[in-house]
């Protein structure tokens, strides 16, 4: 059977008015919790959170039913806000382990939701099993922060995940426990302060683990202490005496009388958990707080211009550049001949435009709509296209000539004549005009036109 050492330190630390943390070492279940919402909100949710979690496990000491304690928790800080509005924000981290019987035997559950950690320190080496719930991390997860930025990143302390939302579920892992194993469950007050390789240091050197736990704390308040501090020890030890061995084995001795002014020991900490548990009203304890940060959704923005965006808004402006000439070619690369003013007129581009490129003026003609064919006129107002200025050149004199040809004849000299008009010179070769004139009366409508 495993059998297990353990300790729960927390403190106020070197800046803050009050204690928002909460810390469990009630073998098998052990957890931190790190409250936030200001004006109290974080104590109670810490508080309401713990109580919570151990009152639901005890009725399921299983890896299910360390699971859904952690549920429960959440329920609990949610209703307890709804109770009192001045609570409705708050909320807090939860981190627990318990040491649960499996199919397998004996395993350790982690469960975690929001950014307090659990770390295991295996044969000398410290793993951190828990994946923060904060927007830096998340971001880090996601390949747009890189590990280095992520730790310092100023929206740390803005979490994706806490209790105090309905529907809050928390990460879930299990593991067997090895004689020797360290585990070290600890709030962002540590982590923030004292960085992972002197985290380990101290978990090698120091074997008690009240001893270890206390003298994390005090290196995170000699590195400023800027918020709460909890942390939580398990060793495990065998079951037939050799616990102390099994300990000394982690490292030397710790260094006598490690001590620090303002620490509270479990028993402490319980104390003041359950009269704070018994207080319904809480506005006495509470001091204004920095405003805490709301539990945020991730957003992630994008926040570098990476090589393949730009080659992507690159291509991107190629296509319509491309297109915007292949508009602007076949807007202006024909002619039309039409009417402007009444008269017979050569247009670059399309009959009516097209888009924003408008036709215009080539060549204006002396030829006006009155002295072409009705017939033709119709075509003119439509705007007749061709395929170049010479065609619409030739199709310009074509209808000249047309009108030429139907034309009244010039008067005789002798207007009392019997003799018929010449023929208009060309008028039997034309190709495209009628193969004979029509009569200088006929009414110029019959004429026959392409
Ligand atoms: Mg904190």
């Amino acid at each position: 059977m495993t059998a297990l050492r353990s300790a729960a330190v927390t403190d106020v630390g070197r800046r803050r008015r009050n204690n928002q943390d909460m810390v469990l070492a009630d073998e098998p279940l052990f957890a931190v919790a790190d409250g936030m919402g200001g004006h109290a909100g974080g104590e109670v949710a810490s508080v309401t959170a713990v109580e919570a979690l151990r009152a639901s496990f005890a009725s399921s000491p299983s890896a299910d039913g360390l699971e859904q304690a952690v549920v429960d928790a959440n329920q609990a800080v949610c209703e307890r806000g709804a109770d009192q509005p001045q609570l409705r924000h708050m909320g807090t981290t939860m981190t627990a382990v318990a040491l649960v019987e499996d199919r397998d035997g004996e395993v350790f559950v982690v469960a975690n939701v929001g950014d307090s950690r659990a770390y295991l320190l295996r044969d000398g080496e410290l793993t951190q099993l828990t994946e923060d719930h904060s927007v830096p991390q998340e971001l880090f997860r996601a390949g747009q922060l890189t590990e280095a930025e992520a730790a310092v990143d100023p929206r740390r302390n803005q979490l994706t995940r806490v209790l105090g939302v309905p529907g809050v579920e928390p990460d879930v892992q299990t593991l067997i426990p090895y004689r020797g194993d360290r585990l070290l469950l600890c709030s962002d007050g540590l982590y923030n302060e004292v960085d992972d390789g002197d985290i380990a240091s101290v978990l090698r050197r120091v074997p008690e683990p009240d001893a270890a736990a206390r003298q994390l704390v005090d290196m995170a308040n000699d590195r400023g202490g800027a918020d709460n501090i909890s942390v939580v020890i398990v060793d495990v030890v065998d079951d037939d005496g050799r616990a102390e061995a099994a300990s000394a084995a982690l490292g030397q001795e710790a260094p006598a009388n490690s001590t620090h002014t303002g620490l509270l020991s479990t028993q402490e900490r319980n104390a003041q958990l359950r009269a704070i548990a018994a207080e319904p009203d809480l506005g006495e304890r509470s001091r204004p707080l920095p405003p805490a940060p709301p539990p945020v959704q991730v957003d992630l923005p994008t926040r570098r211009i990476t090589v393949g965006a730009v080659l992507f808004v690159f291509t991107l402006v190629l296509i319509l550049a491309g297109a915007g000439a292949a508009i602007a070619w076949y807007a202006r690369a024909s002619y039309y001949v039409g009417l402007d003013e009444g008269r017979v007129t050569i247009f670059k581009g399309r009959p009516g435009g097209l888009l924003w490129f408008r036709p215009t003026v080539e060549e204006r003609t002396a030829l006006t709509s009155g002295a072409v064919l009705p017939a033709r006129v119709d075509d003119l107002e439509a705007g007749k296209p061709e395929p170049s200025l010479a065609e619409a050149r030739r199709y310009v004199e074509r209808i000249r000539e047309e009108a030429a040809r139907v034309a009244p004849p010039p008067a005789p000299p002798d207007a009392e004549s019997e003799s018929p008009p010449p023929a208009p010179p060309g008028a039997t070769s034309s190709t495209t005009g009628p193969s004979t004139a029509p009569p200088a009366t006929a009414p110029p409508t019959t004429a026959s036109v392409r």
